[in-house]
């Protein structure tokens, strides 16, 4: 039965649980800088990036990253090892555009992540347009013997909004995305954020439903904030941006989940900025708070992930 994904306690599918049943025991996943740069900023989509991203990282040498990814993944991993007893390990290309590159540096990096015996796979964000066939196969070629996953930044299946916040690429650019990178033995993680001027809880809703249709293993959800430096607290400071209020923003969560496939995995429903550089919202919780404010919530409800799907158990005993 599909709430047999679910963890009993969160009343969700979370990416721990889901790795803990896949592999059998505590896996983390550890960030990397490979050093990538972004095709919505070098002029190749856009100069001027998404209106959030944080253009102080922007400054040209840090797009090069100074520390081998041997010493970042040696430091990620003893961290992990020591904080919460992680045995295995996922390396995250998280920075920028990870597949936006020569495929000899892609393949360079990827296999020298992979070459550590407590790596059991990579993760690797990156856009919809910017996955060239030759990447394509090298990571199909991966996946054969490890654990693959292409994590794609949709934010929003809105093209106005898209439009709006510069993203550069079209829904129609994120499915076609998706449809090559299917059925290559290959996980599909999806990024969206909430909160975007002029979205309606509504419309984001049909997210949910349209992932429903798609190959997707797992999503990544956080609310639209706004960090210093970027267009975006510019909007926020001239009324174009009101940050959804932290209620709003659970009462969505929630309901996106119950209408979630409990087979797609959760791995974020938060987004925190440090707070030397965050402008708004300051809604002032840690990420694990927040991750609860959703449990007890979903608790408060009766409900769980894909309660509300068809065919889904309407009885909360079952979990
Ligand atoms: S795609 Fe990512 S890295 Fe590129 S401009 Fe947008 S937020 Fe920044």
């Amino acid at each position: 039965m599909p709430e047999s994904y679910i963890n009993k306690d969160l009343r969700f599918n979370s990416y721990g649980t889901y790795l803990r049943r896949r592999f059998g025991y505590r896996v983390s996943k550890v960030n990397v800088d490979g050093g990538f740069t972004c095709p919505n900023r070098d002029g190749t989509r856009g100069d001027g990036g998404c209106v959030y991203c944080d253009n102080s990282s922007f400054s040209p040498n840090s797009t090069l990253a100074r520390i081998p990814i041997e010493i970042q993944m040696l430091e990620g991993m003893a961290y992990h090892r020591r904080r919460l007893g992680s045995e295995k390990f996922i390396i995250y290309f998280q920075k920028y555009t990870n597949t936006y590159g020569p495929v000899s540096k892609l393949r360079d990096l990827y296999h020298r992540a992979l070459s550590h015996p407590d790596v059991l796979g990579i993760s690797v964000g990156t856009r919809p347009d910017s996955l060239s066939d030759e990447c394509l196969e090298l990571l199909t070629e991966l996946a054969t013997r490890h654990y693959v996953c292409v994590e794609l930044g949709l934010q929003s299946m809105d093209d106005a909004i898209l439009n709006r916040i510069n993203r550069g690429h079209t829904l129609a650019e994120y499915l076609q995305a998706v449809h090559r990178l299917s059925g290559r033995g290959i996980e599909l993680c999806t990024h969206l954020i909430y909160g975007f001027p002029g979205e309606t809880r509504r419309g984001f809703l049909r997210t949910a439903d349209l992932l429903a249709t798609l190959p997707i293993n797992s999503v990544k959800l956080h609310q639209l904030h706004a960090v210093k430096g970027t267009r975006l607290a510019e909007m926020y400071r001239q009324g174009e941006f009101v940050p959804v209020s932290h209620q709003e923003y659970l009462a969505t969560v929630c309901d996106f989940l119950e209408i979630l496939p409990p087979q797609i995995a959760v791995q974020r429903l938060y987004g925190s900025a440090p707070l030397a550089i965050r402008v708004a919202p300051n809604w002032d919780f840690k990420n694990n708070q927040m991750w609860y404010t959703v449990v007890n919530e979903l608790k408060r409800r009766g409900t769980w992930q894909g309660c509300r799907l068809a065919g889904s158990s309407s009885r909360v005993g079952n979990l």
